[in-house]
C-alpha cells in the first residue's frame, strides 16, 4: 500500500514557496480559496519514491500573530490539520529575518524541514552559511536549494520522507530562553494553565507566550476555560510586571528576545565575506565580539566591576563599621554586665555586625551585574567565553552562572536554570561552590591583613585563581566521570543592546540582594546566637574557653583540622562557617573574645597561627562544604539528594586534602 502524507509549504513572502510547490506538483494542482475568506489556497499532489503527497502552499507570512488573516491561516493549518511535514522555505540571502518565522514554527513543535532557498543570491552577496552547524543549533534538517533552477528539490523531498517516517523521534525540543524575568512569568502562567487544557500541538508554554504577546484569539480561547478568569488575571499581572521592569510592553520584549536567539544562531553559523550588516547592535557587536579585542574588553569590564565593588564599597563599609562600634559602646555603657548584654554584644553584634559591613559591596556588585545583564552585555560575555568553556567540556552558557558565583553562590546556582542540558546544569552546579563568593572575602581580608600585609592583594588573588582552576579541573573530571554524552549544540541568545532602566536594574539588584539580607536576618543571626550560647555555657565558665561547650566541641574535632595546622578555635569557626561562611570571622571574633574589633582579632590570630597555617586555613574555607543556603539551592535545582550530598562530600574531601597537602608540604620545605 502506498502511503499518503500531507506536506505544508510555509515561509516568508517571496522566499520561493510557489516555485518549490510548482516544481513538486507539476501540473497536478488546483487553486481555490481558504474556507470563508478570499485568501488564495493552492493545493496539489506529488510523488517521491513510493510516497504520495498532498501538498499545500500556505500564505506567505513573516510571523504567526493573530494580527493578519494570512498568519492565522498558516498557524491554524499547522495546529489543526497537523501536516505530517512542514516545509519551511527560508530565503538564505535574508536569513535572520526569515528565521523569525522558523522560530515560531519550532515553538509550535511542528515537524519540519527547512529548504534554505536562494543560495545563489546568498553566495553572490558573500554570505557563507555553515548548514550543518545551523541545522544542529536549530535541531531541524536543512537542505540548501536554488528552487528556480530546480536545485535541491530531490534532496528536499528525500528529507521530507525521512522526517515523515521518523514518527517517534521528535526534533529536540528547542527552547528560546526569554530571560529570567519573562521565564518566571511564563512559569507562573503555565502553572495555572496546567497540562490538560490543550491536547493539541500547542504546549502550555506556547499558550503562555501567546498570552503575554497579547494574542486576541488565544485570549478568547482561554477565557472559555474553566479557570480562564484566573489565568487572564495572572497574564495581566505578569504583563504589567514586565512593562514595569523593561519600560516596554511584554510583546516587544518577547520579539526582541526571539531576534536575540536568531542573532546568536546566525553569529555562530553565518560568515560574511562582504559586510552588509546594518543594525546598531551588530555594529556594537563587531567591536565587543571581536576576535582580538573582545576578551581584553571583557577582562577590563570585570576588573572595573571589582574595582567599583570594593573601592566604592569601602566608603559605606567604613561608615557602617563606625556606626556598629558606636552602638556596642552605647550598649556597654548603659547595660549592666549581664548575660543579655553579652548576648547582644558578643553574639548579635559580633556575628551579624561582622557581616553587615559587607552589605554595601554586595549590593554594588549585584547592581553592576544587573546592568551588565539588562544591557545585553552579559550574553556577549558568555558568547566570548564559549570556546574556553568548551575546553572544560561545558557550554558558554554556563559562564554566566559561574560569574555570578563571585557575588553569591545561591543566585548563581539558581541561574543554571537557563541551561538546556541537564548534564551542563549538574556540572555547573557542582563546580559553582568553588567560585570564591563574596562571603569568603572577609575571611581572606582578615587573614591576609594579619599575616601577609605586604602581599595581601597577591594572596587573595591566588585564592580566587585557585578556585577557578579547581572549577575547571573538576568540571572536566565530572563531565568525564558521570556523563557519557558531550555537550550538544545550543544557541546563545544575543538579545539587542538596551539601555538598562534604573528601575529594572534596581529591582534585579534587590531581588538578589534581599536573599542575602534575609540570610543575615535569619541564618546568620541564629548561627551567631548559637555560637554565643555554646561559648557562654555551661554558665560560669570563662567565655569561649576550653571548658565551654564550644571548647568541648572544638577539642573533639581538633584531630580533623590538625593536619592542616588549625587549632580547635579554627575548627569551630569552620564548623559554624557551614551555616554561612560570613560567620567564620564572627566566630573567631567571638572565640578570641575580640568582638567586632578586627585589629585585635588579627593580633590574637598571629599568636595562634603561622602564615603557612593561615594560608592552609584560607584554602580550606575556600573549598570545603558550601554554606547552608547554597546547600538548599543545590537540592532545589538538582532535585536530587544524591547530587546534593555529593557536592558537599567532594567539597569537604577536596578542601581537607588540599589544605593538608599545602600545609604539610610547606612544613617539609621549611615554610613554617
Ligand atoms: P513565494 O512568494 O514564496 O511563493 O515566492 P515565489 O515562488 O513566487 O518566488 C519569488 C521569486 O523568486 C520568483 O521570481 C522566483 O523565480 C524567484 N526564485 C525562487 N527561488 C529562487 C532561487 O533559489 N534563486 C533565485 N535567484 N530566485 C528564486
Ligand atoms: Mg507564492
Amino acid at each position: 500500500m502506498r502511503e499518503r502524507i500531507t506536506v505544508a509549504i510555509a515561509g516568508n513572502p517571496n522566499s520561493g514557496k510557489t516555485t518549490v510547490f510548482n516544481s513538486i506538483t507539476g501540473a497536478h494542482q488546483h487553486v481555490g480559496n481558504w474556507p470563508g475568506v478570499t485568501v488564495e489556497k493552492k493545493e496539489g499532489t506529488g510523488k517521491y519514491e513510493d510516497v504520495d503527497m498532498r501538498i499545500v502552499d500556505l500564505p506567505g507570512t513573516y510571523s504567526l500573530t493573530a494580527y493578519s488573516l494570512e498568519e492565522v491561516i498558516a498557524r491554524d493549518f499547522v495546529v489543526d490539520e497537523k501536516p505530517d511535514v512542514l516545509v519551511n522555505i527560508v530565503d538564505a540571502s535574508n536569513l535572520e529575518r526569515n528565521l523569525y518565522l522558523t522560530m515560531q514554527f519550532i515553538e509550535l513543535n511542528a515537524k519540519m524541514v527547512i529548504g534554505l532557498n536562494m543560495m545563489d543570491i546568498a553566495e553572490s552577496r558573500g554570505i557563507q552559511i555553515n548548514i550543518q552547524r545551523l541545522s544542529g543549533l536549530l535541531g531541524v534538517p536543512i537542505i540548501p536549494m536554488v528552487a528556480s533552477k530546480n536545485k535541491g528539490i530531490k534532496e528536499l523531498l528525500d528529507a521530507v520522507v525521512k522526517v515523515s517516517e521518523d514518527g517517534t523521534s521528535e526534533a529536540r525540543i528547542l527552547k528560546i530562553n526569554y530571560g529570567h524575568e519573562i521565564e518566571e512569568e511564563l512559569a507562573k502562567i503555565t502553572n495555572i494553565l496546567g497540562s490538560k487544557s490543550f491536547n493539541d500541538r500547542r504546549s502550555p508554554r506556547w499558550i503562555a507566550i501567546k498570552l503575554l504577546e497579547n494574542d486576541e484569539r488565544i485570549k478568547s480561547e482561554v477565557s472559555k476555560l474553566e479557570n480562564g478568569d484566573e489565568i487572564l488575571k495572572q497574564v495581566q499581572k505578569s504583563a504589567s510586571h514586565i512593562q514595569n521592569i523593561f519600560n516596554d510592553d511584554a510583546e516587544s520584549v518577547i520579539i526582541d528576545r526571539r531576534y536575540g536567539f536568531i542573532s546568536g544562531a546566525a553569529t555562530e553559523a553565518v560568515h560574511r565575506t562582504k559586510d552588509d550588516r546594518h543594525t546598531r547592535s551588530d555594529t556594537v557587536d563587531q567591536v565587543l565580539l571581536n576576535r582580538f579585542v573582545g576578551i581584553p574588553i571583557f577582562l577590563f569590564m570585570m576588573w572595573l566591576t571589582f574595582q567599583m565593588t570594593f573601592k566604592v564599597g569601602a566608603y559605606p563599609t567604613n561608615w557602617i563599621e563606625t556606626f556598629i562600634g558606636w552602638i556596642s559602646k552605647i550598649i556597654t555603657w548603659y547595660l549592666p554586665e549581664t548575660w543579655y548584654r553579652s548576648l547582644l554584644i558578643d553574639g548579635v553584634i559580633g556575628g551579624v555586625g561582622g557581616v553587615i559591613v559587607f552589605l554595601p559591596s554586595i549590593f554594588i556588585l549585584f547592581f553592576i551585574i544587573a546592568i551588565l545583564e539588562d544591557s545585553g552585555y552579559m550574553a556577549r560575555a558568555a558568547f566570548l567565553m564559549d570556546k574556553i568553556m568548551h575546553k572544560m567540556g561545558l557550554h558558554g552558557k554556563s559562564f554566566i552562572p559561574m560569574l555570578m558565583g563571585f557575588g553569591c553562590n545561591v543566585p548563581a546556582i539558581m541561574a543554571t536554570r537557563t541551561l538546556e542540558s541537564r548534564r551542563d546544569r549538574i556540572i555547573t552546579i557542582l563546580i559553582t561552590p568553588l567560585i570564591s563568593c563574596s562571603a569568603r572575602l572577609p575571611i581572606y581580608t582578615l587573614f591576609t591583613a594579619a599575616f601577609f600585609s605586604h602581599h595581601a592583594g597577591t594572596i587573595i588573588f591566588s585564592l580566587y585563581i585557585l578556585g577557578i582552576i579547581l572549577a575547571v579541573i573538576m568540571g572536566k573530571l565530572f563531565g568525564k566521570l558521570f556523563f557519557r554524552e558531550s555537550t550538544g549544540l545550543f544557541v546563545m541568545e544575543l538579545p539587542p543592546y538596551r539601555i538598562p532602566t534604573l528601575k529594572g536594574t534596581t529591582i534585579h539588584m534587590w531581588e538578589r540582594g534581599s536573599l542575602f539580607l534575609r540570610k543575615m536576618g535569619t541564618i546568620i543571626l541564629a548561627g551567631s546566637v548559637l555560637i554565643w550560647f555554646l561559648g557562654t555555657f555551661p554558665w560560669g565558665v570563662e567565655y569561649a574557653s576550653e571548658a565551654s561547650y564550644a571548647g568541648k566541641i572544638g577539642k573533639f574535632i581538633e584531630p580533623l583540622v590538625k593536619p592542616f595546622g588549625a587549632d580547635w578555635r579554627s575548627g569551630i569557626a569552620l564548623l559554624f562557617g557551614v551555616v554561612a561562611k560570613e560567620i567564620v570571622v564572627g566566630t573567631l571574633g567571638v572565640l578570641y573574645g575580640t568582638g567586632e574589633n578586627t585589629e585585635a582579632l588579627a593580633n590574637s590570630l598571629k599568636t595562634a597561627m603561622t602564615p603557612l597555617s593561615a594560608y592552609a586555613f584560607m584554602i580550606a574555607t575556600l573549598i570545603y562544604m558550601p554554606c547552608i543556603a547554597t546547600f538548599a539551592a543545590i537540592r532545589k535545582e538538582t532535585s536530587s539528594w544524591a547530587w546534593t550530598f555529593f557536592a558537599v562530600g567532594y567539597g569537604l574531601a577536596l578542601g581537607w586534602l588540599l589544605a593538608t597537602i599545602v600545609y604539610q608540604l610547606g612544613m617539609i620545605i621549611g615554610l613554617a
